[in-house]
């Protein structure tokens, strides 16, 4: 295809303000697909994401499209437009299929206006230097202030607010024009033609049946079906066994040239080996020099991830495994727990993934799980001058300490300027501190902190919409770290302490959560024979301290007399109990209080 066809684009929007429901419209009004054939978000292809309703992974679709009037009239193009995630979690991957695009629809919903993710996409859209299109969304509904958040819009990106399109993604209304603009505003790709070839990687995905499918845009140059690719990262060379377009279902083609976008599959099973945001180039005759802009996925929280039932430990490695293949940003290493047995220490990228990840396992393994509360990275430098990465907090090193390190974010809050008032309370609960505030309109602001990411990683969202009768929207991004008074908390049974139950919480909060632990155990540990001391403890210190007492639990003083099968049924249902109960030194702890205590800690 010749470039100056071409229009890349991408949709970004803050979650629910409809981008996969207008992909699905652009989809039927370019023709590719027919309307009996629709289903609602087409390209949502995971059973997660169509639950959910949300949009996971990027996808990517060509639509064919000659606009009605104007310069280009009557002539086809070919756009290839990117869906793209827009939770949080999945930023790196909003940014990559960002970096493959020249421009951007911002898609804002009529009757929300400009929430904390459109913000957060639409800066990451101007710093890769996208042209912005934007467009407000469901103006059918009879909530939809178009004038007001056109305004909004306007004021933020510096338009005219005429400029801002009108759409519907459930009736189709304004799509066509939308399209004609795409091509009208949006450049044509430029690369070199005639040089060695370059492709971006901005997807990669594990399919069980044709292993990975890699999604590329090509910089420069052109990749054929018979040639040998090699990727820039790790020098890997693989031959290429199909090489296409999706249009809205693969399509092999001869081979992709400068500006366009499609997939490839060279029969790795395994995506680490196709990550996202490499360079692809030839073997034969190899770029120099990779697309900039590669970094490898950080986990940002951890948490332990243990089977209900001890024996499915083996089943619970091969479902990590397998989910692996399919998503690169996981990690995993085995950890032993004296209170929960085998199971995995498990990197995620937010909480989100980490739902994401343990519904899946559950799900599609059949395996019922226990996750210990999450954590976030701890940096601790020690007097002696070592240094500890801390993902577990029964890790904790032991001595003096110099500094403790814990990561931060920069976050963003929307809401209604009525709420600022307790949006500042809660911020400055979770140990934030106020960068910056600005007026989006008279009702509405912005609100900009910094933040710890382990202050915000528990319920802070919950809380926040809450307080603000669900008006308020959050975004944030990391931004490095800071030296913090920091400790761990170790909750004691009997004088035993409970490793899944240690947590690494500020100096200011350890009573807090001391008393909030002891106090939830005491209500969930049953009566045993003996009296069970619960203690919060810092180091050697105690801070708090619950006491379950002790009881004869007779289950047979009920039943006098000599029903002997009634007695028996009894003495059997006892045993089952106890097979769901884990043993914390002499102290029996059924299952359910371990989920309970760590669920919301
Ligand atoms: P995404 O998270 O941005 O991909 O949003 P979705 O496309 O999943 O849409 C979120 C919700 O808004 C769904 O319930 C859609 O049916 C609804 N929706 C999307 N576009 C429109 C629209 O133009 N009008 C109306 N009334 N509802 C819409
Ligand atoms: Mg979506």
């Amino acid at each position: 295809t010749d470039p100056a066809r071409i229009r890349n684009f991408c949709i970004i929007a803050h979650i629910d303000h409809g981008k996969s429901t207008l992909a699905d419209r652009m989809l039927e009004v370019t023709g590719i697909i027919e309307a009996r054939q629709m289903r609602a978000q087409y390209l949502d292809r995971m059973d997660i994401e169509r639950e959910r309703g949300i949009t996971i992974k990027s996808q990517n679709v060509r639509l064919p499209w000659s606009p009605r009037e104007g310069e280009h009239a009557g002539v086809e193009h070919v756009l290839d437009m990117i869906d793209t995630p827009g939770h949080v979690d999945f930023t790196y991957e909003v940014s990559r299929s960002l970096a493959a695009c020249e421009g951007a629809v911002l898609l804002v919903d009529a009757a929300q206006g400009i929430e904390a993710q459109t913000l957060a996409n639409l800066y990451l859209a101007i710093e890769n230097d996208l042209t912005i299109i934007p467009v407000l969304n469901k103006i059918d509904l009879p909530a939809a202030q178009p004038e007001k958040y056109a305004a909004e819009i306007a004021h933020i990106i510096g338009c005219d607010p005429d400029d801002v399109l009108r759409v519907s993604g459930k009736t189709g209304e304004g799509v066509p024009e939308l399209l004609d603009r795409i091509v009208e505003r949006i450049p044509a790709p430029t690369g070199v033609d005639e040089g060695p070839a370059r492709a971006m990687i901005f997807d990669s995905v594990y399919d069980i049946y044709r292993g990975v499918i890699t999604y590329v845009r090509v910089v420069d140059g052109r990749i054929n079906s018979r040639d040998r690719i090699k990727m820039m990262s790790t020098g890997a060379t693989h031959e290429l066994l199909e090489i296409g377009v999706i249009s809205p279902e693969p399509k092999p083609v001869e081979g992709l040239g400068v500006g366009e976008v499609g997939y490839f599959i060279t029969g790795v099973k395994d995506v680490r080996q196709s990550k996202v945001g490499d360079t692809v180039t030839l073997q034969h005759a190899a770029a120099t020099e990779a697309i900039g802009g590669y970094s490898d996925p950080k986990p940002m929280v951890y948490s332990g991830l243990y089977p209900v039932d001890g024996s499915d430990y083996q089943l619970l490695r091969e479902a990590l495994d397998k989910l692996l293949l399919n998503d690169a940003a996981l990690t995993y290493e085995p950890e032993t727990s004296a209170a929960l047995g085998f199971g995995f220490r498990v990197g995620f990228l937010g909480l989100l993934h980490l739902e994401i990840v343990r519904e899946r396992l559950e799900r599609e393994s059949n395996l019922s799980l226990i996750s210990t509360a999450p954590n976030v990275v701890y940096r601790v430098e020690m007097e002696d001058g070592s240094e500890h990465v801390v993902t577990n907090p029964s890790d904790w090193p032991h001595g003096k300490m110099n500094a403790i390190y814990e990561p931060v974010v920069n976050a963003t809050v929307i809401a209604p300027s009525d709420y600022t008032g307790t949006i500042m309370e809660l911020c400055q609960s979770r140990r934030g501190s106020l960068s910056g505030m600005d007026y989006l309109s008279e009702s509405r602001v912005e609100l900009r902190y910094t933040l710890p990411l382990g202050e915000i990683i528990f319920d802070f969202f919950d809380a926040l919409k809450s307080r603000t009768r669900g008006y308020a929207s959050l975004d944030y991004a990391e931004a490095g770290e800071q030296q913090s008074d920091l400790v761990k908390v170790d909750i004691l049974l009997q004088g035993e302490a409970v490793d899944a139950f240690s947590s690494i919480v500020h100096k200011d909060k350890a009573y807090s959560y001391g008393v909030m632990m002891a106090g939830k155990l005491r209500e969930l540990i049953p009566r045993q024979q003996f009296e069970v001391p619960i203690q919060a403890a810092v180091g050697a210190r105690v801070i708090a301290r619950e006491t379950v007492r002790a009881i004869r639990k007779d289950v047979l003083a009920k039943c006098y007399g000599g029903d002997i099968s009634r007695k028996r049924k009894l003495l059997e249902k006892q045993k089952e109990g106890k097979k769901r109960m884990k043993m914390v030194g002499r102290v029996e702890v059924p299952q359910e209080a371990f989920v309970a205590a760590l669920s919301n800690a």
